[in-house]
Parts: structure tokens; C-alpha cells; sequence
């Protein structure tokens, strides 16, 4: 099946040389993207000021409101809680669905298996006490139509009077399956609105900020990650939830609690790592579509099946690659860990991971630790044994790492 008649480099220029257009592409959205985010600080006036930490319950930590301010700004929402409080995007996601949801309502998830971190909190998986499940929510999941696309029709039935979310996952996860485009979500959330009206609508947004030119509109909420998109690779950690602000009301009450919401959060640290990572989001994520393009390529090349392909229209930053045995899968892990800046010198091994179904090998020679907006992989090690491939602050790193992974999927 491999090719042997190429070097890696040769393989990946060639590659490379394919992908103009789809290059061009990932260069207009970012610059689109780059304006409303500059537009976003602009009109919010950040100053030095905004930079500064603060401390004991974080009364008027104008640092603070003022990032929310300017994400909501930047993500075109009506208002945003952006926190290193949110630990990562399961908790930012756990909060907003505790949040929305009460006892007797349900939750309904209409784009097959959520991902796999919230399978415990929803209590798909597992008996936590703390499960959503154990607090009297139930839970229904519609799978996604065999084109790939939401199953529409069975939406419009499942909606009811119980709906109190409906959970929209934009991104694959470790899933076979394409991103949600923005048009797509946009009319799955049209059909919720008109099935009910007081159904909330959540938007798992994590991996696909930037990679449209804009983000869902008419969700009540979206949710994401700072270690991933969003905070531009510079974020040292936290998580936003984005949108209408009678949800986010709600949402902030829960964060904190009744009473206090949103007024108390302080951050002993600079808030300038948020600001600069925000900013730089756009750009980071075109160098990471571009990566994931680029391996997308060289990988058919070498005669392996991807999603999405090398010349698809993306709405996430994930490629899969799949290798449909353990043993490349493996070799393909280890040599991104061997390109990273980070932990080079580390050879990963598949592990236990909380909150994940199977084993997992991970490849992570990130800055900032499980950054997956840095250059990392993934893989659960079942059949068919598929890497998910994310990210890359520069697009020179992903191009070195691709030759690398060629050149070593060409050795025998
Ligand atoms: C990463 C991710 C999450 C969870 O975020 P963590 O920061 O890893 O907890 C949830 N949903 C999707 C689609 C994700 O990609």
C-alpha cells in the first residue's frame, strides 16, 4: 500500500503544493475572523488596566468583565462568562448543563455520542452520585442521519414539553463523522425553537471556534475551552460559556452561587495570556487547519483513509486518520510526540484515562499541559484504530512534524 518511491519530504512538499486553494480558504476565514475579534477590543477599550490581577472575591475586577465582555463581542453573543475558574470544557459544559436543567426535565443530545468526558456527567456511564442522572434529569440521544448530518426529522419528534436542553455537539470528538457546519446547527436550532420554545439550546463549540467565519447564532449558549481554540495557544487554562444573558444569569449563579453569580472571581495572575490568546485565536487556528490539511494529504497519498478529507470544508480543527491497525497507530502517536517542542524525548504508551471508555494513547509535547490547540494526537485503542490529529501554533511546525510522521510511516 505504501509508496516507497518518495522521501517524507518530498511527499509532504508535494502534498503541500495541492493545497493552495484550500490554504486560501483557511486564510480569508481567519481574516474575517481576526477583524471582528479586533473590532471586539476596540470597542470594549482594553487598556493595559484590564491586564491586572486581582485578588479575595474579585468585586469590580473590571480584568475580568471585561474579557467576558469581549469574547461575547468576538464570538457575536450577547454576553459571555469567561473564567480560569472553569477548570476545562467538560466542567464549563457540566455547569451549564446543572445550570440549565432541573429535576424531571430532559436532556436530549441530537448529535449521536457526546463526547466522551461527559458520558459520566450526563450518568450514561458509570453511578456517580454527581450524575445528572442521579439527580432526576433523563436523557435521550438521537443519532446523527446516515449522510453524516442532523437526523431532522427525528429532532422534531423527540423535542417536548420535558426538553430542557438540546445539546448540539459541533465537533467529530473521537468520532467517525464530520464537524457540524454553522448552517447546519443554525436549522437544527430553528426546529427547537419551533417544537419548543423554552427548550434551551446548547452548543458544545469546542474545536470549532475560528474555523467558520462565525459561530453559531441563536443558541442560547455555547460552550468551549480555553486550552483549545479560543485561547489562541497562550491561555494557561479556563473556559467560557457564550450567549444570551438570561442563561447566562442562570449559568453564573451556578458557577459561583445564588446571590453572588457572576460579581466575585478573582485571578491572582494576569489576565494578559487571555487577552493575547484571544486575539491570536484566528490565526492559530488557520495554522492548525492547514496542519490538519496538510496531513490529511500526505496520509492519502500514503493510502490511508481520512476525515475530513485534505480538500473538505472544515468547521472544526480535528483530522482523523485511520490506520486500521494498533502497530502504526501507534508509531504514528509517537512520532508526533517526538516533533513536539515540549517532551520530545517522551514515548507515549495507551493508558487509563478518567473519564474515557477505552485506553488511550495520547501524543502531547504541549506548553501548556493537554493543550490540544498546541500540535497533539489522540487515539482510543479500538478498532479501527484511528489518531485524532489537532492542532499547531505554527503552520511550519505541523509542515516539520507531517514530514516526520511520513518518514516514519515509510520505514518498513
Ligand atoms: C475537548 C472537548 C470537550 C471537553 O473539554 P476538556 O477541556 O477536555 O474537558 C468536550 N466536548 C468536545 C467536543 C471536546 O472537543
Amino acid at each position: 500500500m505504501i509508496r516507497r518511491t518518495l522521501s517524507g519530504a518530498e511527499l509532504v512538499e508535494k502534498a503541500e503544493a495541492c493545497l493552495g486553494e484550500v490554504f486560501k480558504g483557511f486564510e480569508d476565514v481567519a481574516l474575517r475572523n481576526q477583524n471582528k475579534v479586533l473590532d471586539a477590543f476596540q470597542a470594549s477599550c482594553v487598556g493595559l488596566r484590564h491586564f491586572s490581577p486581582s485578588s479575595g472575591y474579585g468585586y469590580d475586577d473590571m480584568g475580568r468583565d471585561t474579557l467576558g465582555e469581549v469574547f461575547a463581542k468576538g464570538l457575536g453573543t450577547e454576553d459571555a462568562l469567561v473564567r480560569p475558574q472553569l477548570m476545562s470544557g467538560t466542567h464549563a459544559l457540566a455547569v451549564t448543563l446543572f445550570g440549565l436543567l432541573s429535576p424531571g426535565k430532559e436532556l436530549l443530545v441530537a448529535t449521536g455520542k457526546p463526547y466522551d468526558t461527559l458520558l459520566e456527567t450526563i450518568g450514561v456511564r458509570g453511578d456517580s452520585p454527581g450524575s445528572l442522572k442521579s439527580w432526576g434529569v433523563s436523557y435521550k440521544q438521537i443519532e446523527l442521519a446516515e449522510t453524516g448530518g442532523i437526523d431532522v426529522e427525528a429532532l422534531k419528534r423527540a423535542v417536548s414539553s420535558r426538553t430542557g436542553v438540546v445539546h448540539l455537539q459541533r465537533s467529530r470528538g473521537y468520532a467517525w463523522r464530520g464537524a457540524l457546519s454553522v448552517d447546519e446547527l443554525e436549522g437544527a436550532i430553528r426546529i427547537v425553537r419551533e417544537a419548543n420554545s423554552s427548550a434551551f439550546v446548547l452548543i458544545d463549540n469546542c474545536y470549532g471556534e475560528f474555523t467558520e467565519p462565525g459561530e453559531p447564532v441563536g443558541a442560547d449558549v455555547l460552550v468551549g475551552s480555553l486550552i483549545k481554540n479560543p485561547g489562541g495557544g497562550i491561555a494557561p487554562t479556563g473556559g467560557y460559556i457564550a450567549g444570551r444573558r438570561e442563561a447566562l444569569e442562570r449559568l453564573a449563579e451556578r458557577l459561583s452561587a445564588p446571590g453572588v453569580g457572576r460579581e466575585i472571581g478573582s485571578y491572582a495572575g494576569s489576565y494578559q495570556p487571555f487577552y493575547q490568546g484571544f486575539f491570536m485565536a484566528p490565526h492559530v487556528v488557520c495554522q492548525s487547519l492547514k496542519t490538519a490539511a496538510l496531513f490529511a494529504k500526505v496520509f492519502e497519498e500514503l493510502g490511508m483513509r481520512t476525515h475530513p478529507k485534505s480538500d473538505a470544508r472544515r468547521s472544526d480543527i480535528i483530522q482523523a486518520i485511520r490506520f486500521g491497525e494498533p502497530e502504526q497507530l501507534v508509531r504514528f502517536c509517537r512520532s508526533v510526540q517526538s516533533a513536539s517542542p515540549i517532551d520530545s524525548f517522551v514515548v507515549p504508551e495507551a493508558w487509563e484515562m478518567p473519564g474515557y471508555e477505552h485506553k488511550v494513547i495520547m501524543a502531547a509535547g504541549a506548553f501548556v499541559q493537554g493543550a490540544s490547540i498546541e500540535f497533539s494526537a489522540d487515539a482510543p485503542m479500538r478498532e479501527p484504530y484511528t489518531a485524532y490529529l489537532q492542532g499547531a501554533l505554527t503552520y511550519e511546525h505541523g509542515k516539520l512534524a507531517a514530514i516526520r510522521a511520513a518518514e516514519e510511516l515509510l520505514q518498513p
